[in-house]
């Protein structure tokens, strides 16, 4: 039979076109419950799904961040049953931690991080009495490695990385598998969302130096890197789609081949030491030519730390 997949986030990026990629899959082997907060969103999803709107796909509101949201989607879902789980809905958050308050921080935290664990905690049960299911986390490269002003960001991303550590271990004895998924940049409304937000910003408490290593050393570059290294939704899409139909998922899927040897310098040197002196290279002596000298790295590295990436191919 088909099986049904609930995805979060899906008004736009990565959740939109896994949403459609499933609900369009040739065999129709899937059901797509496509979630958003605001239906009033559902648009692009709508034109770009096509004739599966309505077969096999449908929509349901959800806000990560609410309990009585998250409950009542689920008890909208036939039987409660959820065979595919994808945790997809995420904020983002750039700037010098001086200008950051504890709120906006929190508010990260409770989407990327306390969204997961409370879909998690609805659906896992079920999936625990069936003895079958599979939970999909869009976790990213920076859930594995710290970058430089996405300090808030990467500390909810790696929360989630160890929370779904722990947990695949006791899931593994139910039959139910636990996967994330890690893409480098992404071309979606993420970067342009925060680029807004960056444009908008004041900096209040920052000093001037850090305003400047933020606004003219590492915003350029990162921009120069979205621009040479990004990959599109659909390259996300179609990587979750392939681990979703593989017989033996692998638990960590990063997308992005450019990253592997970044992901394993904090492997290779145990002190920490290079991966810090690394990156402060590649942001203050290298900056303007950061992708290049990337794409170096990634050359000159041995074998071992050119890890395997899942392919959208
Ligand atoms: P996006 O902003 O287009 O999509 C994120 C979606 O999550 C949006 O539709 C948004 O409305 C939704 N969302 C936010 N808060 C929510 C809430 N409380 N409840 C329900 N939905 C909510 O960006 P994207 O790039 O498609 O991001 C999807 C995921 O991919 C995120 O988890 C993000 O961290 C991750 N990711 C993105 C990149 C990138 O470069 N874009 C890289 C690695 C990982």
């Amino acid at each position: 039979g088909q099986k049904v997949v609930l995805i979060t986030g899906c008004s736009s990026g990565i959740g939109l076109r896994i949403a459609v990629i499933l609900a369009k899959d040739e065999k129709s082997r899937y059901h797509v419950i496509a979630t958003m907060r605001d239906l009033k969103k559902k648009d692009k999803l709508v034109e770009a799904a096509g004739d599966a709107y309505g077969k096999t796909l449908t929509l349901l509101p959800l806000d990560v961040c609410s309990d009585e949201s998250v409950r009542q989607c689920v008890n909208n879902v036939k039987d409660r049953h959820i065979d595919i789980l994808i945790n997809n809905a995420g904020v983002g958050l750039l700037g010098p931690v001086e200008s950051i308050s504890i709120e906006e921080m929190k508010k990260v935290f409770e989407t990327n991080f306390f969204g997961v664990v409370r879909m998690i905690k609805e659906v896992m049960p079920d999936m625990k009495k069936r003895r079958s299911g599979h939970i999909i986390v869009m976790s990213s490269v920076m859930g594995l490695q710290g970058v430089v002003f996405n300090d808030v960001y990467t500390a909810s991303k790696f929360a989630m990385e160890g929370f779904c550590e722990s947990l695949a271990v006791q899931l593994m004895k139910f039959n139910i598998r636990l996967s994330m998924i890690e893409p480098g940049p992404v071309h979606t409304e993420f970067e342009t969302k925060m680029m807004e937000d960056v444009a908008k910003m004041e900096y209040p408490g920052a000093d001037a130096d850090t305003v400047r290593y933020f606004k003219d050393v590492y915003l350029p570059s990162s921009i120069d890197i979205f621009e040479a290294m990004g990959q599109t939704p659909d390259d996300i899409a179609k990587c979750t789609k392939k681990v979703i139909e593989s017989n033996n998922p692998r638990f960590r899927n990063l997308t992005n081949n450019l990253y592997t040897p970044i992901v394993a310098l904090k492997y290779a040197d145990e002190t920490g030491g290079l991966s810090v002196n690394t990156f402060y290279n590649l942001l203050f002596n290298f900056g303007p030519l950061m992708h290049i000298t990337m794409s170096i790295l990634k050359c000159l590295t041995c074998s071992c730390l050119r890890r395997r990436t899942i392919s959208p191919n």
